[in-house]
């Protein structure tokens, strides 16, 4: 589908896909998958030295001042490594969305610069052991106590707890409040006195130290309260668009790669003295795969240039994520049918991209929640009315009003 995009957008995604080809050994993709390295730092620092990290970000932080979409093309390239390299790559362009639009100078200089450079590793603590989902709801607390913020309480399944040098929190500052105004957030450097209690045992997106954090009376200066007092929701709003777009593109990348290797493979292996792909039955379940996959791509897309254009692109982010991540389970799933019975083992990677799959439906919010979002927006839409679009219910054989009972 690369009419989708310009010279320019395509130059930049065929840079990503050269670096994500030839600088990220075999090797380092194992270890993280066998738990034998819990960090994705080596690769951020050879993305951010390859000048590839926050494509989007303004050149003078460190980025290029490209466009959402020339982003989510080059996330989709980095998306066939799995998901733990592809959080790692795109975890700075998602704190950086907090830093970029609500961070002060200081704040930039300090800590959007050296991270799109790759030089400091970060992570986003959002979720809490109480719930992910119901995010306004958290527990973890932020007092003022002079020109410092005591935090305390835990966050869990923070990708790059293990070894990231700052982290993006979400705390309660005003417990009290209505909950979309009672948070805020804030950089908080691990040696701050973060405490990391647990490197979780993952089915897949491996090798990222996802762990658990305590923050015990962690001290934080004023100075890294990011954005207004009791005013992380409008941070957040912002952040779920990185956050959503970047799952949504990876998983494209997760899914194409399996693609590929399936249907390589059925040009190779033989059943009944032909080779598989020759089979009907097996031609048609990559063809289901091929065509979900590019309408994933396209509705990606559609959401990138929505992003572009400046639009509220919550409800067409919220479909992209839904569509391309469930898209992604059942092309990869579909790759491991293709592949019998090899494909369940260790010899080729389609059991590691279906594990790291799975994880798509869940994170960055569940598909669930994009439900409620999408039906959020859509009956707000939809009844707002006034569009002058025909209203076809007119147009019924019999329209007999007396007919249409409601209650
Ligand atoms: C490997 C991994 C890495 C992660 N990385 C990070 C990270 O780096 N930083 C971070 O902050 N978080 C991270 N997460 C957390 C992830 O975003 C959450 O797990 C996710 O948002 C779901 O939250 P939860 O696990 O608490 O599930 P819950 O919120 O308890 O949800 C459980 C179930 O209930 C459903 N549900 C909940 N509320 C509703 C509702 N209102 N309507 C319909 N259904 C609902 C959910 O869809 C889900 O099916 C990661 C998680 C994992 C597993």
């Amino acid at each position: 589908m690369d009419f989708l995009y310009s010279p320019e957008q395509l130059k930049v995604r065929d840079e990503v896909r050269r670096f994500v080809k030839e600088q990220v050994p075999s090797s380092k993709v194992r270890e993280m998958d066998t738990g034998e390295l819990e960090s994705g730092r080596w690769f951020i620092e050879k993305a951010g030295a390859a000048g590839i990290l926050g494509l989007r970000f303004p050149q003078e932080y460190g980025g290029r001042g490209l466009d959402w979409v020339t982003e989510v093309a080059a996330m989709e390239e980095v998306g066939v490594l799995g998901t733990s390299l592809g959080c790692a790559y795109i975890m700075p362009a998602i704190v950086g969305e907090a830093l970029a639009l609500f961070g002060s100078e200081e704040q930039k200089r300090k800590y959007l610069a050296p991270t799109l450079a790759g030089r400091l590793y970060s992570a986003e603590a959002l979720t809490e052991p109480r719930g992910g989902s119901d995010f306004f709801g958290a527990t973890t607390t932020a007092t003022p106590d002079g020109d410092h913020f005591v935090l305390d309480g835990q966050k869990r399944f923070v990708v790059g707890a293990q070894d990231s040098d700052w982290f993006l929190v979400y705390a309660k500052s005003d417990p009290q409040a209505k909950p979309h105004e009672s948070m805020s957030c804030f950089i908080v450097e691990r040696d701050f006195g973060v405490e990391v209690q647990n490197i979780y045992q993952l089915m897949g997106t491996r090798g990222g130290g996802t762990g658990r954090l305590v923050f015990n009376q962690v001290r934080v200066p004023g100075a890294n309260l990011v954005g207004q007092l009791h005013g992380a929701y409008a941070i957040f709003n912002r952040m779920m668009v990185p956050e959503r777009l970047h799952s949504a593109a990876g998983a494209l990348g997760t899914a194409r790669a399996a693609l590929e290797v399936a249907t390589r493979y059925s040009t190779r292996r033989k059943a009944f003295g032909q080779t598989i792909n020759n089979f009907q039955a097996v031609g048609f379940m990559l063809a289901d795969s091929v065509a979900a996959l590019d309408a994933a791509r396209a509705l990606c897309h559609a959401a990138a240039l929505a992003a572009d254009a400046g639009t509220d692109a919550r409800r067409i982010v919220s479909e992209a994520k839904k569509v391309a991540t469930e898209s992604a389970w059942q092309i990869v799933n579909q790759a491991m049918q293709v592949m019998g019975g090899i494909g369940y083992t260790s010899v080729y990677p389609i059991e590691r991209l279906l594990r790291d799959t799975r994880l798509s439906l869940i994170w960055t919010g569940s598909n669930q929640v994009m439900n409620l979002l999408i039906q959020h927006e859509w009956f707000k839409q939809v009844m707002k009315g006034g569009d002058d679009a025909r209203d076809v219910e007119d147009d019924a054989l019999t329209p007999d009003e007396a007919e249409k009972v409601f209650e």
